[in-house]
């Protein structure tokens, strides 16, 4: 991996609830929550809610891919493991996150989700990529690849 200049994945962290900011190269190290020291698990969807949608998106320095999708879509769970390696693949290289749109749905109407799954590539806060409807992994990395 060639990081040229810092930067930061910025979460909440899922257990205590507070906010850290990690250095990705350092993800496969199993960065810890600096406040409750649990881990910080970069290596697979990191479960946004629309409270940390917003400041995730905006302070995280990498592109940040999001799987908008529901409990009761199946193409959303067709599209899960996908997903899921997507995260694993390019941990340290993006941030892989998921939004359960039921969940949030003043953040999926501001964004104007239509269809779920949909997927949409981040990078400093700013839209680049989205593809609605489930997608192979191929598709995903090649949205992803548009922000790398
Ligand atoms: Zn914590």
């Amino acid at each position: 991996m060639t990081q040229t200049t810092a930067t930061r994945v910025t979460v909440r962290c899922q257990f205590c609830h507070t906010w850290n900011r990690v250095d990705p190269a350092r993800a496969a190290q199993r960065p810890k929550c600096g406040k409750c020291a649990r881990p910080m698990l970069l290596d697979r969807p990191w479960p946004l809610t629309e409270d940390t949608f917003e400041r995730t998106i905006r302070e995280t320095e990498i592109p940040v891919l999001v799987d908008f999708y529901a409990d009761w879509c199946g193409p959303c769970k067709m599209m899960a493991p996908f997903v899921d390696e997507v995260a694993r693949e390019y941990e340290g290289r993006a941030l892989v996150a998921k939004l359960n749109t039921d969940l949030a749905q003043n953040t999926s109407t501001a964004l104007g989700i239509r269809g779920i799954p949909t997927t949409i590539v981040f990078k400093g806060g700013k839209e680049v990529a989205r593809q609605t409807g489930a997608v192979p992994k191929a598709k995903l990395v090649e949205l992803l690849k548009t922000a790398l």
